[in-house]
């Protein structure tokens, strides 16, 4: 068992700032858990006190049922992965997978076989004699994981493995990522700012926003059913439309939208709705709106219209390609409608 298990988790630095205000959650054993939220939310200060580099302001962590609080790093049983590789740049690609286990003494036979585990599950057998300078980004980031392999730790903490790679090997080592975590069947913690990282990985996702855990769940609990406005304007991509209104005599009238009323069913009094781009649909029944800007996907488009002073965000097929100053006549799937309360920002019903 190496589940992770965060009680009341506080962190204050010494300058005041409450990096993060009361975290618990549990990672269970075997679960790659995903901690994502905007820049300065706190994920980076969550991972580092689990590995042991900061010190608590209050709260627990234990570690496969032990609690770690006063435990030194080295002692946790994790392994990190960060986002600058940090590899030895005069050592070969072995002598860096290596170099953790010599400094803990293991036994060259031991060394031998667990770089060799690990370079085989990374394809990076062909490189062991490079030196860092000689491989691609992808290859140097398969190294910094293969370091916190040979370790064969009980949980990998991994902070933005991907971030200084280009898009497509980003894609790239984010399914070597998740091979490895399939076929090790480990407890890994992954930080990131993107969304998309943290939808494609999760088991389940930790939002988080300054400081405060918003929500978690799976990928789809989230996006299908996000618990507030912050949630809901995070995940997915293009952000969903948030049109604050009023509802009453079973009816949704968005400010600024030029006298567009539509029946729905809903909860009453000051509301915002939540349509995801894709809840829109072309009908010739439905409210015009004129385009503003088309980006086009291939696949799909992302089309930026206006009624008055509402904009929104609509996912259409690209054929015909709509222009701008077009007319298009939208209308929204009912089923496909979140309710927020205004003041609090939380999910109705
Ligand atoms: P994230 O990883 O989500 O970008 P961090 O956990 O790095 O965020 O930081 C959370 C907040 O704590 C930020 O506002 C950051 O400026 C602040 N912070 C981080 N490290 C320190 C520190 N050593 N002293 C004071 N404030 C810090």
């Amino acid at each position: 068992m190496s589940e992770v298990r965060l009680d009341g988790v506080r962190k204050v630095y010494a300058n005041g700032h409450v990096a993060v205000a009361g975290a618990s959650f549990v990672a269970a054993s075997g679960e790659l858990l995903v901690l994502v939220g905007p820049s300065g939310c706190g994920k980076s200060t969550l991972l580092r006190l689990i590995a042991g580099l900061e010190e608590l302001s209050a709260g627990s962590i234990a570690i496969a049922d032990r609690v770690v609080n006063e435990v030194p790093p080295k002692d946790r049983d994790i392994a990190m992965v960060f986002q600058n590789y940090a590899l030895y740049p005069h050592l070969s690609v072995y002598d860096n997978l290596a170099f953790g286990l010599r400094m803990r003494k293991a036994a060259a036979a031991d060394i031998d076989r667990r770089v060799g585990q690990a370079a085989a599950k990374l394809g990076l057998e062909a490189v062991l004699g490079r030196k860092p300078r000689e491989l691609s980004g992808g290859q140097r980031q398969r190294v910094a994981l293969g370091r916190a392999l040979v370790r064969e730790p009980r949980v990998f903490l991994l902070d933005e493995p991907l971030s200084n790679l280009d898009p497509q090997l980003r894609t790239q080592v984010r399914r070597d990522i998740a091979d490895l975590h399939r076929e090790l069947g480990s407890t890994m913690l992954y930080v990131t700012h993107d969304q998309v990282e943290a939808m494609t990985l999760g088991d389940r996702i930790v939002v988080l926003h300054q400081g405060q855990i918003q929500q978690i769940g799976t990928p789809l609990e989230l996006y299908d059913h996000p618990g507030n406005l912050f949630v809901a304007g995070f995940l997915g991509s293009p952000a969903m439309n948030l049109l604050p209104g009023r509802r009453d005599q079973g009816h949704f009238t968005p400010d600024g939208g030029d006298g567009w009323r539509r029946e729905l069913p809903g909860p009453p009094g000051r509301v915002v709705l939540g349509v995801r781009p894709e809840g829109f649909r072309l009908d010739p029944a439905g409210t015009e709106f004129t385009v503003r800007a088309v980006e086009l996907l291939g696949s799909d488009a992302h089309v930026h219209a206006h009624r008055g002073e509402l904009e929104v965000t609509v996912r259409l097929a690209p054929r015909p390609l709509p222009k701008v100053g077009d007319r298009l006549p939208l209308a929204l799937d009912p089923t496909e409608c979140h309710w927020f309360d205004e003041a609090s920002g939380l999910r109705i019903g």
